[in-house]
């Protein structure tokens, strides 16, 4: 079997080193427009019980191609969820579901030994073990393009549908294929547009902020400020651990819908905003540089998955800021498609059947899937 994958991003790159494996002829097209240049964070400590389920199957792919590989990509990460009280008793049901998974959760009264700051008395502190890990994605994405049988292609790749079938464009040339599968992010409605195939996706700019701090060595989830802390978690920081330093990374859940291409730069007040809260957080932070990228939602702000256009045209999609934890599992459904023709029973809720063809032109973005306190 002869599968093409346009886009070599977070799920490109699973979805080519699980069909190679399983014996498929895969060709991954990448632009290289995005790509991810830390490591990313896996978290099980997800809101929607069937998310959470994707987290758990996609920590178990993840070390499934560990072990092919002979390269760890997962390092367990500590966190702590920080909460306003009143959202105590919808995350005791949650924490439920998350020991279920075998996460282990504490309450912490004292977060001054993590580098933390109390902000006021009704926050609720939450200590996980094993809820968390940093995915190498970058060293993973280095060691896909070069696996023996995995056809790499840098270029820009265009469907084309017409009574022939389908087919892929890339650098002049045309590709053929049993099944095509769309996986390029925010670029994947722009892909659709052009093949005149019309799907439930906008992409929007999200965005991050790196600071240098003293040394911090867990995942923050701060519902209370609205954003997220993490060390960067690449070698810099090894470095700099050893001087009480860490370099870290945060962001916000705002968005804002926009195509790729039509930005330029990070927004002014989304870095004064970070940095204000930051600070309140960590103390002396030192902003240090800043980023964007380009992310993707659906309508309910959940992923999708399935078949488009064609029968043998496959999408997959919508991963909003949570495409390493929920994402691999979906690859994985995907390859339980192409070779048992089904798709296995925690997929259904993430099939594109769901929404019809009875979803608006464009949408707000809502909160992200993965956060909690909404
Ligand atoms: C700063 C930042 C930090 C983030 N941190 C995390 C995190 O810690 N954990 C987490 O789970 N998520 C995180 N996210 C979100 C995560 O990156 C996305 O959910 C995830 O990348 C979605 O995966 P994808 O494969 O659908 O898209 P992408 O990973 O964006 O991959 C799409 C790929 O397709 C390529 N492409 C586009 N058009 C074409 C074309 N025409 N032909 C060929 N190739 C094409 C692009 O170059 C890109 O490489 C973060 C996002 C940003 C911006």
């Amino acid at each position: 079997m002869d599968a093409v994958i346009i886009g070599g991003g977070v799920l490109g790159t699973v979805l080519a080193y699980l069909l190679t494996a399983r014996g498929v002829n895969a060709t991954l097209i990448n632009s290289g427009f995005q790509r991810p240049r830390f490591p990313l964070i896996h978290s099980k400590l997800l809101r929607i019980s069937e998310d959470i389920r994707l987290a758990r199957i996609s920590e178990d792919v993840y070390r499934e191609l560990s072990r092919e590989i002979g390269i760890n990509v997962l390092r367990p990460m500590d966190s702590v969820t920080i909460i306003p009280n009143t959202c105590y008793d919808d995350t005791s049901r949650l924490m439920n579901m998350w020991h279920n998974v075998g996460v282990n959760t504490r309450i912490i009264s004292d977060v001054r030994d993590y580098g933390i700051k109390e902000i006021n008395e009704k926050e609720v502190y939450i200590l996980s073990t094993n809820g968390d890990n940093f995915v190498n994605f970058p060293l993973l994405m280095k060691y896909v393009r070069n696996t023996n049988g995995i056809k790499y292609i840098n270029g820009i790749a265009r469907i084309k549908l017409s009574d022939d079938g389908v087919k892929a464009l890339v650098n002049s040339e045309i590709l053929h294929g049993d099944y095509f599968i769309i996986t390029a992010g925010a670029w994947n409605s722009i892909i659709a547009r052009n093949a005149n195939l019309r799907i439930p996706l906008l992409p929007y700019k999200c965005q991050a902020a790196a600071f240098l701090s003293r040394r911090i060595d867990i995942i923050v989830y701060d519902y209370v400020l609205e954003i997220y802390i993490r060390p960067l978690g690449s070698i810099i920081n090894n470095a700099l651990g050893a001087l009480g330093l860490s370099v870290m990374v945060s962001g916000d859940g705002n968005s804002r819908v926009t195509e790729p291409g039509k930005e330029g730069s990070v927004d002014r007040e989304f870095l004064n905003e970070i940095k204000n809260k930051v600070r309140a957080r960590l103390g002396n932070a030192l902003l240090i540089g800043s980023r964007f990228g380009f992310c993707e939602s659906t309508p309910d702000m959940r992923p999708v998955v399935g078949v488009v256009g064609s029968n043998n045209l496959l999408l997959i999609g919508g991963f909003n800021g949570y495409g390493a934890e929920v994402g691999p599992a979906l690859a994985m459904a995907v390859v339980n498609y192409l070779l048992d023709g089904s798709w296995p029973d925690y997929a259904r809720p993430y099939l594109i059947d769901r929404f019809g063809n009875d979803w608006p032109n464009i949408w707000d973005i809502d909160i992200e899937a993965h956060e909690l306190c909404v």
